[in-house]
């Protein structure tokens, strides 16, 4: 029978009661390798009370001890890397090397919230009136709680905890059902790290646990990332319920290429960016805009043998094989979604240049794999370039300047991130200017931020006015307080005044 993944709530694993039961695959043979027990409420009930129970003595925890003990934890990620990483493509099925580069940017954030003496020690001003001090202060919210997607298991829920904890916070994280064991890997080293019992709790389960976090009154703020649509109800219902909420949505990346583009240089970072991780990135490059059909020609002559040569097969291989370009999708379904999307681009038109669907890999014939896909003649009116297809399909759409290009990409639902290829220092500029998206690349495919700066998105992609990580990290996870002082020498004793008080 296979092992069920458990829930840690108070600094203890535990296994579910709950009748409930939804099965983890490997996806890179679709067999069934564990089972999780989708959380109950009265499960739920006990992490957010073991949190809200925690929370007065964290709290009230130098910030200095808080990092000292994320100082320890990250050392411990990083003694752990391999184990983490295999236990991350085992469930989601990227390669070996992409899970360790997903564990370095979770760690990252990690290196950041170690900062937080300093990102939170507010402002001060002497003086700002005669005898009178002003000084603010970044308090704690309480409990707060993480929704967290499938495809970062281990880095998304860093984007969130680190900070959180950091900042004083407890946390209630709820993974995402379909590979949620690292998870709990992470609550054990955070807890062999120093962190107190109740502090970081994790509850497997889906819709129903959610709703719970959404509506709890003793859970301060929601932090979400996942799907627009996912997102948008996560918004409305946890800001109803009177919750601080950030919600991260889905994404359609475009890369401008401009005609002075290096080529080479381009079709790598596009082969990179559409097809790593199977296209299972929230920051996938699936759109190439590009201008002129000289250079589009040049591009998919370049790119089709390319995209027909990807090394595609399992995540972990043998000790001595070279590692895949990429691994299978996620699930069965997803791989049947992804699939119609490419047929519904031949019957609406689009040229196939090279066919992903019906992908087989020797040895792992019930694998989910899906070939690399790429589609030249895309325009606006296809529901391959409309929607996130999530997998590894490029499109191609031709314009015959800038201007056509940017109309196209600004007129997106989603804008998470974009990118400019070209030479031209005053093209890369305008671009910058314009585009309508939150993280913006020059010459750079996929300009995830660093943990000192944040990541979100604009329009579509991220509900909710603060982004992830770095100091809106801090901003999200914090309240201001602002105290103005002064003492009784300084206390004009004269008179009662009624007018609004000015300095
Ligand atoms: P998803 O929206 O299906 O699930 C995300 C989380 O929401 C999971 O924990 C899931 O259990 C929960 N959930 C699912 N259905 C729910 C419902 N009806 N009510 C309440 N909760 C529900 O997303 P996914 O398939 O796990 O992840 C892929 C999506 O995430 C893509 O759209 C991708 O673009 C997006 N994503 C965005 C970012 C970003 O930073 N913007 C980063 C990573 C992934």
């Amino acid at each position: 029978m296979s092992q069920f993944v458990q829930n840690f709530i108070n600094g203890v694993a535990v296994e579910s009661q709950s009748q409930r039961i939804t099965s983890v695959f490997n996806p890179a043979t679709g067999e069934e390798t564990k089972k999780v027990k989708l959380s109950t409420a009265t499960e739920v009930d006990s992490a957010i009370a073991a949190a809200d129970a925690a929370f007065k003595s964290w709290s009230q925890q130098s910030p200095l001890r808080r990092a000292r003990i994320l100082f320890k934890f990250k050392e411990l990620l990083e003694a752990n890397f391999d184990e983490l990483a295999r236990l991350i493509s085992s469930e989601h099925g990227k390669v070996y090397s992409d899970a360790i580069g997903e564990l370095t940017r979770g760690l990252e954030v990690v290196e950041f919230a170690t900062g937080i003496p300093h990102l939170q020690k507010g402002e001060f001003s002497a003086n700002a009136g005669r005898g009178i001090d002003i000084h603010s202060i970044q308090q704690p919210l309480g409990v707060v709680a993480g929704i967290t997607p499938f495809n970062f298991p281990a880095m998304v829920p860093m984007w969130m905890f680190p900070v959180a904890l950091a900042c004083g916070n407890t946390f209630v994280l709820k993974p995402s059902e379909k590979d949620p064991s690292v998870s709990i890997r992470l609550a054990e080293l955070l807890k062999d790290a120093g962190l107190p019992d109740g502090v970081f709790n994790v509850v497997q389960g889906d819709k129903e646990a959610v709703d719970i976090l959404l509506t709890d009154p003793r859970i301060q703020a929601v932090s979400f990332v996942g799907s627009t649509p996912i997102a948008h109800y996560i918004y409305e219902k946890g800001s109803a319920n009177g919750k601080r909420v950030q919600a991260l949505g889905g994404a359609k990346n475009h890369a401008l290429i401009m005609p002075d583009a290096d080529v080479q240089g381009t079709v790598n970072a596009l082969l990179g960016a559409a097809f790593g991780a199977a296209g299972e990135r929230c920051m996938a490059l699936s759109v190439a805009v590009i201008v002129g059909d000289e250079l589009a020609d040049k591009i998919v002559e370049e790119l089709t043998p390319r995209v027909k040569a990807l090394k595609i097969g399992a995540g972990l291989l043998p000790e001595g094989e070279t590692e895949n370009d990429m691994g299978p999708v996620i699930s069965k379904e997803h791989k049947a979604k992804i699939e119609s999307y490419i047929d519904q681009g031949v019957e609406q038109g689009a040229k196939l240049c090279v066919d992903g669907r019906g992908y087989k890999v020797a040895g792992h014939e019930n694998g989910y794999f899906v070939g690399g896909t790429l589609f030249d003649n895309v325009t606006p009116e296809m529901t391959i370039w409309k929607d996130e297809i999530f997998g590894p399909v490029l499109s191609v759409v031709r314009v015959k300047d800038y201007a056509e290009g940017m109309v196209i990409i600004n007129s997106h639902q989603y804008g998470n991130g974009s990118a400019i290829f070209t030479a031209d220092g005053d093209s890369a500029r305008q671009f910058t200017q314009d585009v309508q998206a939150g993280m913006v690349g020059v010459n750079i495919p996929i300009p995830v931020p660093m943990a000192f700066h944040c990541f979100g998105g604009w329009k579509a992609s991220i509900f909710g006015p603060l982004n992830v990580y770095g100091q809106d990290g801090v901003r999200f996870y914090t309240r201001m307080k602002t105290i103005t002082t002064r003492w009784p020498d300084s206390v004009v004793r004269s008179q009662a005044a009624f007018n609004f008080p000015t300095l």
